[in-house]
Order: structure tokens, then C-alpha cells, then sequence
């Protein structure tokens, strides 16, 4: 079952990904709910569960097995089998400066820096608001907060500021961590009753960045300890980066003396995507792309099309890629419409905007300069019949409506009218490239 689900996290999260993060754990058994590994370290452990952990339990899950709790124990003998990547060991956050006294960051991923970050209007104003904190100098505004939806790239900021202030200020102690690792440890230290060294060691660091705040919201004594920790920091002139999934008012559960702190520096939104930015991002990941697979070739309409279709997430966008990489790369194929369709199947789907018959209706009018009751009348001129027929076409296509709904939404017409005009657009997009061009921008301004 292992060796079937890292041949499916090779496809989906990327050979490189794969190689450095999978390839080199080894599975030891599964015990009562957990599945143990051995990792060549800790931080490749600690790596896989944060980032692939939600994964991996849902392969095993589909293979059959329960796992609700991955666990790794360190094996450097695995370690000769498969050498660590180059970039881990830089991933552990913020050199400490005495002793080995380690710093509780969460682990920085090497591939998000400035310079892999693609700007847009959307991301302009928390782009350059990161990029002049990350210069260092005076601090510019404390605390910098970054908010905005799920996968816009407030992580990869995040990330990119730690990156560049360890870069250029060797010994600054840069503390990355997540909400939920800050809350891990101080509930540690609370039963531990270790809350002093606790207290000591954030109080210490020069710039603390604690990602997705949202994260404590209701967890009262969490929220007390970041206050104090937050204050003090700020008192000492120390910068502090929050990030969070909406603006800090909007926070429900987080206690009001902490919304208004957030307040005090720089709030910076990401906003969705656009059109643009996404076309963009989607360049930039086809350079990385097309170094993994040299002899995959792919259709510029695609890009385009997946620019278009794919508004939600950047993540799912860059999935989205991937995924029709690896799959080109497999099957040795060229990377077209066709395979994008075939592959993105289930993505396309979940981010399909529901396209209802009466807009297809009025739409389709409106293209050709007809009313929209040209489209239900009886007339068979050819200005309106194929228009018509376009229209029932892009229903059948774009709607889960049946023939007979479609059919009725036309004036009331028989079900095999309107599988006569499936049929009779899809021959002609085969023969007549004005049709087949009305066809497709029709679909593109209904699904845009
Ligand atoms: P968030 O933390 O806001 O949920 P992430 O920072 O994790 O989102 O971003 C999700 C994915 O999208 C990451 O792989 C990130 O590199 C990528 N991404 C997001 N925005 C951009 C951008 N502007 N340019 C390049 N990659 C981006
Ligand atoms: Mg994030």
C-alpha cells in the first residue's frame, strides 16, 4: 500500500517534492490508528507531517487502512540510503546563537522567496509591505499583518521575509512558527511547568512571525501568552509578522484588546486573483515545469485556459499544472485542451461556476444580435436556427440539465431537436472554424 501511494504522491506533489521529502522515509509499521516512519532526521519528519500529513493519511484511508496520526522516529541509516536535500538544513529556522539552545520555528520552505513570488495588483500592497520589512533597517511598521483567503501566498511571504532577513543578518534570531506550533508549545510548557524558559526564549528572538493567528481564536489562555508576547516584543522594538485568513476585526473569538494590537502597524490584504496575476504565476510555474520535463510540450491555450477557469487558489492552480505535467510525462503525450479536460476532470468540476440556460440564453442573443425569444421562437431561418442550436449546445455542455429541461427552456421543444443540435455543433466545429471560434469565446465569457 506504501509503495502505491508514494507512486501517487510522486504525480501529484512532484518528483522533486517527492524525492526530498518521501523517497527518503522509510515505513515501519502501522500500530492501532498510527503509522510509524523512519526519517533520516527530525526536520524532514516535522517537514512531511506539516506538509503532506493531511495527504498521506487520506491515501492510506484509501487503501484501506485507518491512520489518524503519522509518527517519525530518526534513522540515520536511512539517511545513506537517500541522501537529505541540500536546502534542509537551512530550512530550520533562525541559527541560534548559544549553545544549541534551538529555536521552535516550523520549517521554512526553500522554494518560497521573493523571487519565486509573482506580483499583481491582487498582492501588491502586502508584497511591498513584506519586501520593506524583510530589507530590515528601522523598524517600519509593527506589527506587519498580512491577511487574506486560503492560498494567496500570505505563507510564501512569510517565508520569503525569514529567507532574506536570515540571508542578510547572519545570527538574528528570525522565529517562524505557526499559530498552532505557538499554542503547541505552550501547552507543552504548561505541563511541563517550563512556562519561564518558555516566556525567555520568545521574549529573545528579533523578529517573530506567527502565521495564521485565526488559529487561537477561542483558545483563551493561547490568546493570553500571545498578548504578552506580542506586547513585549513590540516594546522592545522587535518585529512582529502576523498572518491570518481575514482581517483582524473580523475575527471571531479573538479577544478585542488583540484585534485592535493588530491594528497598530501595517494591515496589509491579499486580494484574490486576477486574470492577469494568475497568468502570471502560471509562467512562472511552467518555467520550474518545463525544467522537470524537458520533452513535455504544452498548448499555450491551455495556460490561458486554466488562468481562466481556475480562480479559487494558487495552490490548486500550481496543482493543476503539476498534475498535467506528470500525466504528459507518463502517457507521452503533447498537452492539450483534450488532455487538460481528461486529467483536471474532478478540479475542474469543484471550481465550475454554475452556469444556469437562461444566460447561456441571453448570452448567446446578445453574440449574434438576436432577442432572446428568437431563441424560443418557431423560426427556422438559418440567423436564428444555428444560434439556436449553439445555445442548446452550450446548455447540453455546460449544465447538468437534461435534454427534455433544455428542450422545454427553448420554447418547448421535443428532447431529439436537441440532440440533433449537439450533434449537428459538434460537426461543425470539426468543419467551420467561425463556428467552432463562436463556440469556444461563448464558453469562455460564460465560464469566466
Ligand atoms: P496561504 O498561506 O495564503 O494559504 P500559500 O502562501 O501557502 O498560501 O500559497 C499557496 C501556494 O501558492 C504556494 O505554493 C505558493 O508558492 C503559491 N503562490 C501563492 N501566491 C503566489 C504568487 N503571487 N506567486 C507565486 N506563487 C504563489
Ligand atoms: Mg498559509
Amino acid at each position: 500500500a506504501w509503495g502505491r501511494i508514494c507512486t501517487d504522491m510522486k504525480s501529484t506533489i512532484g518528483k522533486e517534492a517527492y524525492q526530498s521529502w518521501i523517497d527518503p522515509l522509510s515505513l515501519d509499521r502501522i500500530d492501532q490508528g498510527i503509522a510509524h516512519f523512519a526519517a533520516p532526521t527530525s526536520f524532514i519528519g516535522r517537514w512531511v507531517d506539516r506538509n503532506y500529513g493531511e495527504r498521506i493519511r487520506t491515501s492510506f484511508a484509501r487503501e484501506g487502512y485507518s491512520v489518524t496520526r503519522l509518527n517519525f522516529s530518526v534513522n540515520p541509516a536511512v539517511q545513506k540510503a537517500a541522501p537529505q536535500p541540500r536546502s534542509a538544513p537551512a530550512a530550520q529556522v533562525a541559527a541560534p546563537q548559544t549553545g544549541d539552545e534551538e529555536l521552535p520555528g516550523s520549517p521554512l520552505d526553500p522554494r518560497f522567496t521573493f523571487d519565486s513570488f509573482v506580483v499583481g495588483k491582487p498582492n501588491e500592497l502586502a508584497h511591498a509591505a513584506a519586501r520593506r520589512v524583510a530589507e530590515g533597517g528601522e523598524v517600519a511598521f509593527n506589527p506587519l499583518v498580512l491577511y487574506g483567503g486560503v492560498g494567496l501566498g500570505k505563507t510564501h511571504l512569510m517565508h520569503a521575509i525569514a529567507w532574506k532577513l536570515q540571508e542578510d543578518n547572519p545570527g538574528f534570531r528570525v522565529l517562524y512558527l505557526s499559530a498552532e506550533q505557538f499554542m503547541y508549545r505552550f501547552v507543552q510548557a504548561l505541563r511541563f511547568r517550563d512556562t519561564i524558559s518558555f516566556k525567555q526564549m520568545f521574549r529573545s528572538v528579533d523578529v517573530l512571525m506567527v502565521d495564521d493567528v485565526q488559529f487561537i481564536a477561542g483558545k483563551d489562555s493561547t490568546q493570553e501568552e500571545f498578548f504578552h508576547t506580542f506586547n513585549a516584543l513590540i516594546d522592545q522594538n522587535k518585529q512582529v509578522i502576523i498572518s491570518a485568513d481575514r482581517a483582524p476585526g473580523e475575527i471571531d473569538g479573538m479577544e478585542d484588546r488583540i484585534k485592535s494590537r493588530l491594528q497598530w502597524g501595517l494591515v496589509a490584504d491579499i486580494h484574490p486573483t486576477d486574470y492577469e496575476l494568475r497568468l502570471g504565476i502560471l509562467q512562472a510555474k511552467l518555467d520550474t515545469q518545463r525544467a522537470q520535463h524537458p520533452n513535455v510540450t504544452i498548448d499555450p491555450k491551455v495556460i490561458d485556459f486554466l488562468a481562466h477557469r481556475i480562480s479559487s487558489n494558487v495552490r490548486v492552480l500550481e496543482g493543476a499544472l503539476t498534475r498535467l505535467y506528470a500525466f504528459a510525462s507518463l502517457v507521452g503525450r503533447h498537452i492539450d485542451l483534450d488532455m487538460t479536460h481528461e486529467c483536471l476532470t474532478d478540479l475542474l468540476r469543484a471550481s465550475e461556476r454554475k452556469v444556469t440556460i437562461e444566460e447561456i440564453m441571453r448570452k448567446v442573443a446578445e453574440y449574434y444580435h438576436l432577442r432572446m425569444n428568437d431563441l424560443m421562437s418557431a423560426r427556422r431561418a438559418r440567423v436564428v436556427a444555428r444560434p439556436r442550436q449553439v445555445a442548446m449546445y452550450l446548455a447540453k455542455t455546460l449544465t447538468s440539465k437534461s435534454l427534455p429541461e433544455i428542450g422545454r427552456k427553448f420554447g418547448g421543444r421535443d428532447h431529439t431537436t436537441v440532440i440533433h443540435a449537439v450533434k449537428r455543433v459538434e460537426e461543425l466545429k470539426q468543419n467551420d472554424s467561425q463556428i467552432a471560434d463562436d463556440v469556444e469565446l461563448l464558453r469562455r465569457m460564460l465560464e469566466a
